[in-house]
């Protein structure tokens, strides 16, 4: 049987995943983790680097060791190549004499292009959707331009069903007894964050958030919390880095619906699962066309406003205590990214460029797609907004943090 690539880029699970279910139809797998490089990675030559945070690192580090001990008790072999040059694409595709390359569609887009430089055949299949590619392609290209239109033509629509069960693996692996495994089990990994990030934690979390909790029933009242465990589903790095299925989750709250309650607040975190699926598909058409407008040079009192942002020197207290607890956790609810961004983009008059690329290289949960969307819907005037969507700072803290109990947690 031929080898086949498959390069895992944000679908790191052996659950529900049709690019590893592809490859092994078409041949034995070797699986291939790479870094993803920053988009576009000039922009961190403008960021305090040796400020960020350490926590996406260690995240991903530990998303990896779990698919490598997952796809160990299947003999698949895996290849750790770092941040990897065509060069050395090319070195393994020799070594190993392999003759395709799985990828999940929406792999980053220099990844996309690297690979389609290769000598061999890329494919990429649909990876951590609700909705099949086939769906998304019957909507008109007008509807995605607006995130309410889109919704409601898609919210009745057949979600996409699973595929199959790791079971399936034990015979994908049949024959690979002597297959190496070069991932280095010596890596330390602190678990210091309480965001869920390998299929194991997500469960765990899952049982507590859902079942023991049922936390879910009140997430509408609380999901703009600035704190509390429990006040969003914490889902978003597991989804990121595909560690777990979003079609997988949504069966979960399906069951939950099913023999507990639904309640406007079990369809509240649906919904916003279609916000992250709009951001995937957009960012699916547009590509890099976001970046590839040049974004501007910053002047030096930009610049210096830049890095006061990024270290929470920025003097607005709430901004400051979000840039703290995201450098000390790699995490931010949804309201204090919106603040940030927004001090950023409309008080600090930096261009939003430039505060993406701090949320990337500090966010365990950072998704290409839903970082960038985000952005340039706060920004406003370009193809994701054309309104800017500014936040009145003070209000917000008077309304979100009224006890000054957040700032005062990681301000002290
Ligand atoms: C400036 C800015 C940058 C952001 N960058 C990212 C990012 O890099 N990665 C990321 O996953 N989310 C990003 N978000 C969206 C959102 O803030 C996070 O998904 C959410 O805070 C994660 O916490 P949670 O899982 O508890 O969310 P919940 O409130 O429980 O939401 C459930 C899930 O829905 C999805 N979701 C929720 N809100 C959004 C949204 N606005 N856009 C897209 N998906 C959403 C996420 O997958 C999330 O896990 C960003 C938002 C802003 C304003």
């Amino acid at each position: 049987m031929p080898t086949t690539l498959v390069l895992l880029d944000r679908a790191l699970r052996l659950d529900d995943n049709p690019t590893l279910n592809a490859a092994r139809h078409a041949g034995q797998p070797l699986i291939v983790l790479v870094d993803t490089p920053a988009r576009p990675p000039w922009l961190a030559r403008h960021l305090p680097m040796n400020m960020a945070s350490n926590q996406p690192a260690l995240a991903r580090t530990r998303a990896w060791q779990a698919l490598a001990a997952d796809l160990a008790r299947f003999n698949v072999p895996v290849w750790q190549m770092g941040l990897a040059s065509a060069e050395q694409w090319q070195a393994l595709i020799e070594q190993s004499d392999a003759n395709q390359i799985f990828a999940p569609a929406h792999a980053d887009p220099d990844q996309q292009r690297l690979l389609a430089s290769l000598s061999i055949a890329s494919v990429c299949c649909g990876d951590n959707h609700l909705l099949s590619r086939q769906q998304h392609q019957t909507l008109p290209a007008k509807l995605l331009g607006r995130f309410t239109p889109f919704y409601h033509a898609v919210k009745h629509w057949p979600t996409q069903s699973l595929e199959a069960s790791p079971q399936y693996w034990v015979q994908a692996a049949m024959g690979q007894a002597d297959a190496a495994t070069l991932i280095d089990a010596e890596t330390k990994v602190l678990s210091s964050v309480k965001l869920p990030v390998t299929p194991e934690e997500t469960e765990e979390w899952l049982e507590r958030y859902l079942w023991q909790q049922q936390a879910v029933l009140h997430y509408k009242s609380t999901r703009n919390d600035l704190m509390g465990d429990y006040s969003s589903s914490r889902l978003s790095a597991a989804l990121a880095m595909g560690t777990f299925s979003v079609r997988r989750l949504n069966e979960h709250l399906q069951r939950f619906e099913h023999s507990m309650q639904s309640n406007a607040s079990t369809a509240a975190l649906r919904y916003e699962w279609y916000w992250r699926e709009y951001f995937q598909w957009l960012g699916g058409r547009l590509g890099d066309t976001l970046y590839q407008a040049p974004v501007p040079v910053l002047t030096e009192e930009q610049q210096d406003r830049l890095h006061r942002w990024c270290k929470a020197q920025s003097g607005v207290a709430i901004v400051d205590a979000a840039m703290t607890e995201l450098q000390q956790t790699g995490f931010l609810s949804n309201r204090a990214r919106q603040l940030a961004a927004s001090c950023l983009v409309h008080d600090l008059a930096v261009p939003w460029q430039y505060g993406a690329a701090w949320f990337e290289h500090n966010l365990i949960d950072f998704d290409p797609n839903s970082n960038t969307g985000n952005w340039a819907y706060i920004a406003g005037g370009n193809a994701v907004s054309n309104k800017p969507h500014a936040f009145d700072l003070n209000w917000q803290a008077e309304r979100y943090d009224a006890n000054s109990q957040y700032r005062r947690f990681w301000l002290s």
